[in-house]
C-alpha cells in the first residue's frame, strides 16, 4: 500500500531535530522505519513531518564509560549492538539484539525505535527496565534523564512526549542478566518474554507481552520457587488471541521467569 503524503526533513544535529519536532505538532522522528513506515501504510498513524534521524552520527555511538556504564546512542542498530566490543560489557545486550526478527530487521532497526515504539511484545523494553537503564530524553528545554521503569506509559506510549527525542540508554555495568522468550515461529514476534537481572543484588524480573508495559517484579530472592510464586501473586490479565491463550500465557510467564532467573545466577561467578 503506498505512504499517505508526508512532509519529510533530514536534520544535520540533534539540536535541530528537536526544534522541527517542537515546531510542528505533527512531526515523528524517523530511525530504521521498521514500525512507522508499516504503521503509516496501515494508515494507523499519519504524521504530517517525518524527521529522519539518519544524518545524526552522534546518536549512532555506543561508548563503554569508566565506570563500566554501556551507553548506547538511539540510532545504534541491533546489528551495531551485536558486533559492539563496548556493548560486549554487558553481554546480555548483544545476545537479545541477536534475537531480533531476522537480519534485515537488525540492520535497519535502532534500540532508540524499539523502546520508542513501545509495542509489548518488543523484546528491548523489559530488558531495558530489568537491567536498570537509564533513558536521556532531549527538548527544546536541555535533557532530562528518566528510568527504564518510568519511561514506558502505555501501549505504543513512552514518557518521550511530542517534541522529545530520545538520545541514547545508559545501562549500568553488570553480567548478571538472562532472557527467555517463546516466539511465533523461530524469528517472530514474542508470545511471552522475560528478562531478569541479579546486579546489585536484589532480583529484577520484568515480564514483557502481558500487560501494556513492561512488568516488573522484585521476587524475595533469586531462587526458582520465588520467582515462580512472584509471578502467580502479579495476578497478571495478558491477552487472548490466535498465538496463546491468556491463561498459557499468565504460565510461560512463569515458566520464562524461571529460565531468566537460572541464566542470570549462572552468570554470577
Ligand atoms: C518483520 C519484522 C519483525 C519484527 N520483529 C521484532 C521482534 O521480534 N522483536 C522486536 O523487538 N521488534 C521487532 N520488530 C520491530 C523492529 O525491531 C523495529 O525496528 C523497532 O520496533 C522500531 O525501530 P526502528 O528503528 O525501525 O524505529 P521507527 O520505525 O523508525 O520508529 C518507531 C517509533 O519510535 C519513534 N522513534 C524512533 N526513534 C526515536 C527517538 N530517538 N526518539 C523518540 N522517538 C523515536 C518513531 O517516531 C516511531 O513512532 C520487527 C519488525 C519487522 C518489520
Amino acid at each position: 500500500m503506498l505512504l499517505p503524503e508526508v512532509e519529510y526533513a533530514r536534520p544535520a544535529s540533534v539540536q535541530d531535530a528537536v526544534r522541527l519536532l517542537s515546531e510542528y505538532d505533527g512531526a515523528r522522528p524517523l530511525a530504521g522505519g521498521q514500525t512507522i513506515i508499516n504503521v503509516m501504510k496501515a494508515r494507523a498513524a499519519a504524521p504530517d513531518v517525518l524527521v529522519d534521524l539518519q544524518d545524526l552520527e552522534e546518536l549512532k555511538g555506543i561508548e563503554l564509560a569508566t565506570d563500566g556504564t554501556v551507553v548506547l546512542g538511539a540510532m545504534a542498530t541491533y546489528s551495531d549492538v551485536i558486533e559492539s566490543a563496548e556493548a560486549r560489557a554487558r553481554p546480555i545486550l548483544g545476545e537479545v539484539c541477536a534475537q531480533i526478527a531476522d537480519v534485515q530487521v537488525r540492520n535497519r532497526g535502532t534500540v532508540g525505535g524499539n523502546v520508542c515504539s513501545n509495542d509489548p511484545t518488543n523484546h528491548l523494553p523489559p530488558l531495558m527496565v530489568a537491567l536498570g537503564a537509564t533513558m536521556t530524553v532531549a527538548s527544546s528545554g536541555g535533557e532530562r534523564s528518566v528510568p527504564a521503569e518510568e519511561f514506558f506509559v502505555g501501549v505504543y506510549e513512552t514518557a518521550a512526549g511530542p517534541g522529545e527525542l530520545l538520545t541514547r540508554i545508559s545501562v549500568p555495568a553488570g553480567k548478571e542478566d538472562g532472557f527467555a522468550a517463546v516466539t511465533i515461529g523461530k524469528d517472530g514476534t514474542c508470545i511471552v518474554n522475560v528478562a531478569a537481572s541479579l546486579n546489585g543484588g536484589a532480583p529484577r524480573v520484568v515480564v514483557g507481552c502481558v500487560d501494556a508495559v513492561p512488568v516488573l517484579l522484585r521476587p524475595d530472592s533469586a531462587t526458582e520457587d520465588a520467582v515462580r510464586e512472584a509471578v502467580q501473586n502479579a495476578n497478571l490479565h495478558p491477552p487472548s488471541d490466535v498465538h496463546a491463550s491468556a491463561e498459557y500465557r499468565r504460565h510461560l510467564a512463569q515458566v520464562l521467569a524461571a529460565r531468566a532467573i537460572n541464566e542470570a545466577r549462572t552468570r554470577r561467578n
